[in-house]
């Protein structure tokens, strides 16, 4: 059924941006039927079903390129011991620890409470990237599920290492990938549509300082064979370069170039601690970086050359790594940021943007073959509407302003996704979430108990 979400300020994004006044998107089925004046929309289209947008702003729902759901039960636990000092100190104290905890319905509160998270932020597209070793076989699906209860679109990942068994996880990857990606089982999958434009699958690795050279090979045998991408942290701090350079002699990209991990559909997370050669590696194999601003900040790992990597035409978007669902949040560190690290105040006003409307869109497309991050006819209809009165002329030309100064704290009331409404007036209507936060927080604890013991 068609709807009009009607009289709010329309930004179409993509490659011609335009902010229309008093305009109405036209949504029907999954698509976008329709963007213009709110008069002629509802002359063309009377018997559509009608929300009022009026005092708002209609964008693109936003895209999260890198996002650990996982994460959730961890918020407000007590880690025992010293403080870690260091960033593997933090993985052997904290994620490696959390990650083994989890059990079968603590991987679904998990993934559900934040995907209510990406809900009321209007980020519409997630690419996630999954732990759970104690309960790792089928814990995809358990994802996949809540994905589609939520009503919105994911590509999912198992984080394959070498840290807890040989090639932990290659199985549950190939599997859910199997499962998804059409036409895998016979082979043909070069170039096929990679699944259903709601759940897309990708190759999840750790890092390269857990796999081994023989555990990556069979990672990339089944990538390859799928025709998706490699999801693998990569240098997020100094000593998964030290590892690679002592272990295998080669800067941690060239490694995993000659293991052929880089390519187009493939995701490199964080980059921080890469040269110059590797950033050309990057470039040349179309490898896509992904930038998490606040994650880098809070492990205190170092800064991403993130100017230096787009000058050479790296593909670089943004994510949380489950910091949280706000990418318009992370966008605006991201521009703080790189203004302090280049001490520069010219810099990040274009590039921040970029990153989270322009490139992830792009990097979406990648992994579910849509094009995502744009409102045009005939676009997937996904939608996140925001309360904002602007309180100075908006246009084209001043768009960015408006969004790093006033949009990344205005409120999101509604959210759509394949053309479906999940939240109106802030009323998530997917899932409930009182329930939901309820029982998590009443097996969050037993989740903390085992995980003291490990
Ligand atoms: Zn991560």
């Amino acid at each position: 059924m068609a709807t009009r979400f009607e009289n709010g300020i329309v930004v179409t994004l993509g490659e011609k941006n335009r902010v229309l006044w008093n305009a109405t998107v036209v949504t029907d089925g999954e698509r976008v039927a329709a963007i213009g004046d709110s008069v002629e929309m509802k002359r063309r289209f009377p018997g559509a079903a009608s929300v009022d947008c009026s005092g708002k702003i209609i964008l693109p729902g936003f895209i999260c390129t890198h996002h650990h759901f996982y994460s959730t039960m961890a918020r407000g636990m007590g880690i025992p011991g010293e403080p870690a000092s260091n960033f593997v100190e933090i993985l052997e104290r904290l994620w490696w620890k959390v990650d083994r905890a989890l059990d079968e319905e603590d991987i679904t509160l998990s993934a559900q409470l934040p995907l209510i998270d990406c809900i009321r932020n209007g980020t519409t597209t997630v690419i996630d990237h999954h732990a759970s070793p104690s309960m790792r076989d089928g814990s995809l699906d358990l994802i996949e599920n809540a994905v589609r209860q939520a009503g919105l679109r994911a590509s999912l990942c198992y984080e394959v290492s070498d840290r807890n068994v040989t090639g932990g996880g290659i199985a549950e990857n190939e599997r859910f990938i199997k499962k998804v990606v059409k036409g895998f089982a016979t082979g043909s999958a070069s170039g096929a549509v990679p699944g259903d434009g709601q759940i897309a699958a990708m190759m999840g690795m750790h890092a390269s300082f857990t796999l081994s050279d023989a555990t990556i090979e069979q990672c990339v045998g089944i990538a390859r064979d799928a025709g998706v991408g490699c999801h693998i942290h990569v240098a997020e701090d100094a000593a998964d370069r030290h590892d690679s350079l002592a272990k295998y002699k080669l800067p941690t990209v060239n490694r995993l170039q000659k293991l052929g991990v880089t390519g187009e559909k493939s995701i490199f997370v964080h980059c921080v601690h890469i040269d110059d050669s590797e950033m050309d590696i990057l470039a040349a194999t179309h490898t896509s970086v992904v930038h998490n601003p606040e994650s880098n900040m809070n492990n205190a790992v170092g800064v991403t050359p993130l100017l230096k990597l787009l000058k050479k035409g790296v593909l670089v978007g943004l994510g949380t790594d489950g910091m949280g669902s706000d990418m318009l949040v992370q966008m605006r560190c991201a521009y703080l940021l790189h203004r302090l690290a280049n001490h520069d105040p010219r810099v990040a006003f274009l590039e921040a943007p970029q990153l989270l409307l322009k490139n992830n869109a792009e990097i979406a497309r990648r992994q579910f073959g849509l094009r995502l991050g744009e409102l045009a006819e005939g676009l997937p209809a996904d939608l996140a509407i925001l309360d904002y009165q602007p309180p100075t002329p908006l246009s084209e030309a001043n768009f960015l302003g408006h969004l790093i100064f006033g949009l990344v704290d205005a409120t999101v009331d509604t959210t759509v996704c394949k053309g479906k409404i999940l939240m109106q007036g802030k009323q998530i209507l997917s899932m409930d979430e009182a329930r939901i936060a309820a029982r998590s927080r009443e097996i969050a604890p037993l989740m903390w108990q085992r995980l003291q013991a490990l």
